[in-house]
């Protein structure tokens, strides 16, 4: 049983997708056989039987779920309040455990990405662990980049430096917290702009705690231990631009009013790591795009704006939606169900 609510149509796709992989793999023909004549292999994970997540990512939130004070965008969640301070790793997800910072990436992801039979999207080492990595395997053709095997058939372990797939392979790049713990910038662009598929996007998360880009004045580390070689600003922005890519930054309403007036109606005792004076000093608000009012902002969980940022950069070409080659790479990823080489 899926974590995912299916559709019918969805239902049938993936019954025939997987009928295709068993017919053409000789290893699964003869599992499916031995299950056919023994039942379940003994050690079967059972399924976690209450987190659903919805059948469609696209489908909107409907006007009764934003009434409710709190409401997750990944699983379709909704009461009173989110756990946790209000901070932008915090109001975890009652349900799914989501963050404020994966609902804000999916949220970015799902309202700016046209819908596409079979994206293909890859994400660096998402903080959400088996069921929603379940769900985007359900929702697309998914790869997460850190190595689980409980998790997902088709991990893959990146290097963004030297991605370890072939040119114009992925639709959309998820990559949450992860280029700071990159050493050479330059080189993990050059990369993700060559495996990306013309039109296709990557929703690009890094902490931003000033306005220009800096390496940290003392060696800093993250919670599990990876280096941080590049605290990032918005000079960020040109960057990307220089490499290739359409790039803006997501923000919600309040974060792009307080860049546009120039002073900030937020008390920053709880995230002291912010310097939001010197954000606001680097940030240019004409490459800023809001995608949430501050009411639903809230609603969400996302409560300090300036603690919202994700950039998004699209590689040109004839969009998602155009394309007979893009169509075919992934058509046939979809049947493989996995994008690696
Ligand atoms: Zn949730």
């Amino acid at each position: 049983m899926s974590v995912v609510e299916e559709t019918p149509t969805a239902r049938l796709g993936r019954r025939a997708r997987r009928g295709a992989q068993i017919l053409t793999s000789p290893t699964l023909l003869r599992e499916q056989i031995e299950y056919l004549r023994h039942g379940p292999a003994p050690g079967t994970p059972p399924v976690e039987p209450t987190l659903r997540f919805p059948a469609d990512p696209w489908h909107p939130l409907t006007e009764s779920q934003w009434r409710s004070p709190a409401v997750c965008n990944i699983c379709r969640w909704s009461g009173e309040a989110f756990d946790g301070a209000r901070h932008v790793e915090f109001q975890l997800c009652p349900r799914c455990g989501s963050s404020a910072r994966d609902r804000f990436l999916l949220w970015c992801f799902t309202t700016r990405t046209p819908r596409q039979p079979w994206l293909r999207v890859l994400e660096t080492s998402p903080r959400m662990g088996a069921p929603y990595r379940e769900a985007m395997g359900a929702w697309f053709t998914y790869a997460a980049s850190d190595y689980d095997e409980r998790a997902h058939r088709a991990m893959l372990r990146i290097d963004l430096q030297a991605i370890d797939l072939p040119d114009a392979a992925v639709d959309v790049l998820l990559t949450p917290h992860v280029l700071e713990h990159v050493p050479d910038t330059d080189a993990a662009l050059e990369e993700i702009l060559r495996v990306l598929a013309p039109g296709g996007r990557m929703y690009l998360q890094v902490p931003i705690l000033q306005g220009f880009t800096a390496p940290p004045t003392e060696p800093e580390f993250h919670g599990d231990q990876t280096p941080v070689f590049w605290r990032f600003g918005f000079d960020l922005t040109e960057r990307l631009r220089d490499h290739g890519f359409t790039a803006t930054v997501l923000c919600t309403q309040p974060f792009s009013d307080a860049a546009r007036r120039g002073d900030a109606a937020w008390s920053t005792d709880t995230a002291p790591e912010f310097d939001v004076a010197s954000m606001l000093g680097g940030v240019v608000p004409e490459d800023l795009r809001v995608v949430l009012s501050q009411r639903r902002a809230e609603r969400l969980g996302l409560w300090n704006a300036y603690q919202f940022l994700t950039f998004e950069c699209v590689r040109h070409g004839r969009g998602l939606a155009g394309g007979a080659a893009n169509a075919a790479g992934r058509l046939r990823a979809h049947l493989r169900g996995t994008f690696a080489p």
